[in-house]
This record gives C-alpha cells, structure tokens and sequence, in this order.
C-alpha cells in the first residue's frame, strides 16, 4: 500500500509553541515520523555534544570526528558512500533510545512552517516528506501567526547582504530555525514597509534574547 500523499502536521499554533519551547531548552520534540526515515538516509553530518555521554558510549569512536569551528569535545557522524547514517541498520535506528538530541529535535515541518526549502540530491527525501506535511489552522491569528513566519524566512533569505556574514545561518535548516524564533516580529510588520537595517538589529537581538536565556 503506498504512503497517503498529505500528512496531518497538527494544530500551526500548538506546533508553533512546542517548536519554540524545545528550540530555547534545547530539548527533544514529538514528531510523527512513522516509519519515514528520510533523515538518516540524508547525507547529514549529526552533531553531538560531549555532555550526551550515554548516546557517545553507544556509537564506535572510529565513527565520529572533531566538529569544525565547535569547542573541544563536540563531534560529528558522518555517513556511508550512499547517504546513510551508520547507526541506521535494517531500516530502522540501532540506537533509537539513545540517539543523538540532534536526531530527537530534527523536525522536517520546519520546512513547510517556513517555506524555505531544501536543495540538493541527497536531500530529496525530506523535501518529498516535506511537502507532504499540511498544518491545521483554527483561526485567522493562527493563519497570521503562519504568515509572520514564512514573513520571516521571507525576510531573512531575501535581506542576506544586510546581515554581516556569521550573523546569519548558513544552511536551511538553521535559517527555518532562526525565522521561526523571531517570526513575532513580522505579526505587525510590513518588512517592506519598516526600516530594513533596523529590523535587522531588532532580529539580531531578539535571536540573542532567545539564546541567552
Ligand atoms: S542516530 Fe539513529 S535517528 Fe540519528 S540519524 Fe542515525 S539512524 Fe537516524
């Protein structure tokens, strides 16, 4: 039986809020992947910090290596000549209760939430899954509160050269990230409308307020 085209990406509001909630206490999300495992077949380089101490006892040192431009003790698993994570063994996760946070915070509706979307090859099958996904709305604030992010992303994307180089994400899946943590300041605001450079340092501030706490 193949898979239903749509996925039910649940309540934007409720998603929104969880979203946000585990982004700032860098903490695991509920996410219905079902048996989708697009992103350990992604080429994805997984991150894991020297404090996730029972997930690095379960994976071979020859695996991980030192991550670029990170303080000592963070590393990176990388992945087989076909995309693979090494962990993924006979379709499924041999390490699922204990894999990595960044395995357990990945959340693919980010892409859909945003509207930014993911290029290359390797990542077609997140974009299908991604696409696939469609949130519920239950009324015009939660529409709006839709529009802000995407508002964002928007903002963020098309506004590149006003950010100095290491302010802004270099990769989709951050830069979904970082419109979804100030997307509050597009629910009032006509980007095109309001002072470009000082909605930068409104950003950049309200991205320094989120990590900071
Ligand atoms: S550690 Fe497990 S969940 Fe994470 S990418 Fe590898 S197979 Fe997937």
């Amino acid at each position: 039986m193949s898979a239903p085209l749509e996925l039910n990406a649940g309540n934007f509001s409720s998603w929104l809020s969880d979203t946000r909630t585990a982004l700032k206490n860098d903490a695991e999300t509920e996410v219905p992947c079902g048996d989708c495992t697009a992103c350990c077949t992604s080429s994805y380089f997984i991150h894991i910090k020297p404090t996730e101490t029972d997930t690095l006892s379960h994976i071979l040192d020859e695996l991980l290596f030192p991550a670029p431009g990170m303080p000592e003790g963070n590393v990176l698993m990388g992945y087989d000549e076909q995309g693979h994570c090494p962990m993924l063994k006979n379709g499924a996760c041999s390490i699922y209760e204990h894999r990595p946070l960044t395995c357990r915070s990945y959340d693919c509706r980010i892409f859909p939430a945003t509207g930014i979307q993911i290029s290359g090859k390797d990542k077609r099958l997140i974009t299908q899954q991604a696409e696939r996904w469609k949130f519920d709305f239950a009324n015009t604030d939660e529409m709006k509160a839709h529009q802000a992010v995407q508002k964002a992303a928007s903002f963020l994307k098309s506004k590149s050269q006003l950010f100095q180089p290491d302010e802004l994400p270099g990769n989709p899946t951050q830069l979904a990230i970082m419109a979804i943590e100030v997307s509050d300041l597009f629910l009032n605001e006509d980007p095109g409308r309001s002072d470009e450079k000082e909605m930068v340092k409104t950003i950049l501030k309200e991205h320094n307020n989120v990590h900071s706490v």
